[in-house]
């Protein structure tokens, strides 16, 4: 028996894929129950790939809007980098697609047996009893025996703590904030993405159905600070003020009480994601800046992965196997989407920045993009 801890996009990814493969597995979840959680999300090939190897693609597909041109820019839209994705639809049959996370959520959610998942099980501490027998309590004073735990309950991990102590989290200086807007834009923004960058500061537009709009906005600051929820809208309104009208009305449209903030962190890389019976996947074993749009997409690949090394091998080295798989590609998604993060928000050189950025020949940015999107391919 396999215990899922955490029930996010990692979790519920796992679960699904367990159950295809048809391993015994139960998920507890903190929560009690999935609101309308967070803003949008971007779904890049690589995921979508493995949403296809499980027969969920059409659903995404309808439940959100495909990209077909990212486009970096400065705050008037003018292109820095622009990368239009027929070469990726040619390559996969899709490029990305922009989702709301609910959306995302509920279709997961609807393709796991309702009994295996567990709510209001906030993971607490854990015991061994015998060789992969492990008793696991949770905050409520219950507890359940298992034989292996999937750590994928995010970036501030608690069965990480339990067999990683020292693992630390690193604030890279950012700060984002996201919504949902509500209004209609220009047609050019029907499927291409706008990453927009000012002076430190950098605006995301992307439509993710008819008339909904998820946005982000990220500036420096210090760490944990919050906002007044009243006085959050005209400071972003003055904050982008220079920019582009649309990226006033998406602001202007997106309720005071719908805007979330969170400060960008990621994982200091652990040298080893598992240990004995328990091996950690997504946002707990390699939690990555969200400056490449692909923290969730290797969750998603995690539970790939992970499904079919277990399904394919009996052996007592499972979780180093997954480990070897995945370790080079995180690590360098980690380490470049930080870098990406650094170079957005530079303080000088920045029209040296935009000349290198402008100067780089589209199929290099689109030959990087496949690489990336690459996922081995299994059978069912
Ligand atoms: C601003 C921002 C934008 C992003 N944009 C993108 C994007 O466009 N594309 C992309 O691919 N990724 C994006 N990401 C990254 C992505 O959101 C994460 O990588 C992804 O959510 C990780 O999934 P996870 O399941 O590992 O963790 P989470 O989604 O964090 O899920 C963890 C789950 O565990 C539960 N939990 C926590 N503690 C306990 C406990 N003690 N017991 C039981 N349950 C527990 C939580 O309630 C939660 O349900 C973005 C991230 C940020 C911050």
């Amino acid at each position: 028996m396999y215990s899922i801890i955490g029930a996010g996009i990692g979790g519920l990814m796992t679960a699904i894929a367990f159950e295809k493969a048809h391993i015994e597995y139960q998920v507890f979840e903190r929560v009690s129950s999935f609101g309308d959680v967070g803003a949008g999300i971007w779904l890049s090939p690589n995921a979508l790939q493995v949403l296809d190897y499980f027969g969920l693609l059409q659903e995404v597909q309808q439940n959100g809007n495909s990209i077909d041109r990212i486009t970096i820019g400065l705050p008037d839209l003018s292109p820095i980098s622009d990368s239009p994705q027929e070469a990726i639809k040619e390559r996969f049959g899709y490029s990305t697609i922009a989702i709301h996370r609910g959306a995302l959520q509920k279709i997961l959610v609807n393709n796991i047996p309702r009994e295996k998942l567990h709510f209001e099980k906030s993971f607490s501490s854990i015991e061994n009893s015998q060789k992969n027998i492990t008793s696991i309590f949770f905050e409520d004073g219950s507890s359940v025996k298992t034989n292996f735990i999937i750590g994928a309950d995010g970036i501030h991990s608690k069965v990480r703590q339990h067999i990683f102590p020292n693992s630390k989290t690193r604030y890279s200086g950012q700060t984002c904030w996201r919504g949902i807007a509500h209004t209609t834009l220009d047609s050019e923004f029907d499927h291409r993405v706008y990453e927009l960058w000012g002076n430190q500061i950098r605006f995301g537009i992307s439509r993710i159905s008819e008339g909904q709009y998820y946005w982000f906005a990220v500036a420096l600051d210090e760490a944990n600070k919050k906002d007044n929820p009243s006085e959050t809208k005209i400071k972003l309104l003055a904050m982008f003020e220079t920019f582009d009208s649309s990226v006033l009305k998406l602001i202007a449209s997106t309720p005071d009480d719908k805007i979330l903030r969170n400060d960008i962190l990621d994982l200091n890389p652990l040298n080893q994601w598992h240990k004995n019976n328990i091996c950690l996947i997504g946002d707990a074993g390699h939690a990555t800046t969200p400056n490449m749009g692909q923290g969730g997409a290797q969750a998603i690949e995690d539970a790939y992965y992970l499904s079919h090394i277990i399904k394919q091998n009996s052996c007592d080295d499972t979780f180093q196997q997954f480990q070897k798989k995945r370790f080079s590609k995180v690590n360098s998604i980690v380490k470049q989407s930080w870098t990406t993060g650094k170079i957005a928000h530079w303080k000088y050189g920045k029209r040296i920045r935009n000349m290198i950025f402008k100067s780089i020949p589209n199929k290099l940015v689109i030959k990087k993009m496949l690489d990336m999107y690459e996922i081995d391919k299994f059978e069912l």
